[in-house]
């Protein structure tokens, strides 16, 4: 019989895409993928450090297990990601019940970690299967893919008949250098290594053989994508833009995240405005206005220089949709320098942005080097008021797409979920939270469909559920600060797009 797995996600798209391919990994050796913890043999979570709120939610689920392990020994629990990297052996402190530890510079390792504590039992033996990326020859800056085992985590990717990938994600890139003081992406992730283009180029066009309608490239800084051939020639990420939507034409859209403001070329710009199948949306976080904070943060641009790269993006592309990122309440911020965010926020009239209150991470630079001084009641009126500044400015960019047309992918069925629900959510989150449910019922059901444009905004609209997966045309009625709302074109219905 075989083994039933349950894998819960936490964090970003990379957590997203590498539990895909554990997934599969796994399956490949027999494993079953089960919905609910309770009928699981072997339990992993992919864990994210970057907000507290995600690490508590993880420490509480391993709280929950203590007692099962004591009643079934042989039970597997396994925390992989960020959180295994940052806590190290030290998460056995407090949960000396999981079995497998293994960051996400290893994941490679993980198929023979989970083996041996499975077949060989020491789990219930007590003894642990470990893998972190500590002192290992990742952290080499110069190892190439070509060179990096983990490459064939991404090139094991299998599509079953039946998995959903209308939308999925590819890696570009593995890693961050930039060292931003706040974060702790480069000790967990290790350093930037950049995947081979044939290998990037021949898993687009497996998942467009397989119906994926919309590809997002990922990278935690994806503009400084540049691959070193052997023979010594560079494949810059404006060549793989290009390279990419020449060898797949029938890929419909084409995305990347996430941006980082300094370090993106022209020619890359360039490759967007040209190929009509690339979305004209980027996510570039700014994170502050303040010349000083964004120094004390190590992010290595000015905010004149952010300016000048927003600007730059809408002289190629006037219609081009943005979202960023922003820090309030980093230590030592005046209220002076908040309102230069503010007004940064107010200059480049962002889609959206993610707005986060400050708070020390374990493991960064920040949290040896300043003092978390400002006062929680602070941070919180700032994160407020430049939320109120977001949505309004929302709400004006929104409203100049009524009466428009826009291509939607759509998503499912739109269940804003309430307010009472949304509460639990981070309060500074601007975006709301959509659920998609799957079509399991095939009858036609004229229902809120909910759906997103090429630019990333959320479109809701009558439709059937059979409309799922597919791209339609969707004209503007009405908008609000988060979504627009709309009907199916006539062109769209007659023809049965
Ligand atoms: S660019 Fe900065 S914030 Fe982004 S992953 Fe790298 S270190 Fe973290």
């Amino acid at each position: 019989m075989p083994r039933k797995l349950y894998l819960e996600t936490f964090g970003c798209q990379m957590n997203v895409l590498d539990s895909e391919l554990v997934l599969g990994q796994l399956r490949a050796q027999g494993y079953e993928s089960v919905d609910h913890r309770d009928q699981a043999d072997v339990i992993i979570y992919n864990t994210c450090s970057v907000r507290e709120h995600a690490e508590q939610k993880v420490w509480s689920r391993l709280g929950e297990l203590r007692e099962r392990k004591a009643a079934e020994p042989n039970l597997v629990i396994g925390v992989i990601g960020c959180m295994a990297e940052r806590d190290g052996t030290n998460l056995f402190k407090r949960h000396p019940h999981v079995d497998v530890l293994c960051g996400p510079g290893e994941l490679d390792k993980l198929p023979s970690l989970v083996h041996n504590a499975v077949v060989t039992g020491t789990g219930a033996k007590g003894e642990r299967q470990i893998a972190l990326m500590g002192n290992t020859s990742r952290r080499s800056s110069t190892l190439s893919a070509a060179e990096d085992t983990l490459e064939l985590l991404d090139l094991s990717r299998s599509i079953s008949p039946g998995d959903e990938v209308t939308q999925a994600y590819v890696r570009i890139t593995r890693g961050c250098n930039k060292f931003c003081t706040y974060c702790v992406v480069p000790y967990t992730r290790g350093p930037e290594v950049h995947r081979p283009p044939a290998n990037i180029i021949e898993e687009v066009k497996k998942l467009t053989d397989a119906g994926s309608k919309e590809v997002t490239l990922l990278g935690q800084t994806i503009n400084h994508y540049h691959y070193k051939h052997g023979d010594g020639r560079e494949t810059s990420f404006a060549e793989l833009l290009y390279q990419i939507h020449e060898a797949v034409p029938d890929l419909p859209r084409l995305r990347f995240v996430t941006s980082f403001p300094r370090d993106f070329s022209d020619q890359a710009l360039q490759a967007m405005r040209d190929c009509s199948r690339i979305c004209r949306y980027l996510h570039v976080p700014a994170q502050h206005g303040s010349d000083r904070v964004l120094k004390l943060m190590n992010r290595g641009y000015t905010s004149a220089q952010y300016i000048d790269f927003i600007d730059r993006a809408r002289g190629y592309m006037p219609d081009i949709s943005i979202a960023s990122d922003f820090i309030v309440g980093f230590p030592t911020e005046t209220e002076v320098e908040f309102q230069q965010t503010v007004e940064l926020v107010k200059r480049c009239r962002f889609k959206n942005s993610f707005i986060f209150k400050y708070s020390p991470r374990p493991g960064t630079i920040a949290i040896d080097r300043f003092e978390d001084d400002v006062p929680e009641e602070i941070k919180r009126r700032r994160n407020n008021e430049l939320l109120a500044v977001q949505q309004q400015v929302s709400a004006q960019s929104n409203a100049e797409l009524v009466g428009q047309t826009l291509e939607v992918m759509v998503e499912g069925e739109s269940k804003l979920v309430s307010r009472q629900a949304r509460s639990a959510y981070p309060a500074s989150q601007v975006e709301l939270k959509w659920e998609s449910r799957q079509l399991t019922d095939p009858s036609p059901v004229e229902t809120q469909l909910v759906g997103r444009t090429r630019g990333d905004q959320v479109v809701c609209f009558q439709g059937d559920l059979s409309l799922k997966g597919q791209l339609l045309d969707v004209q503007i009625t009405s908008a609000q600060n988060l979504t627009l709302f709309g009907k199916l074109a006539e062109a769209t219905v007659s023809q049965g797009k």
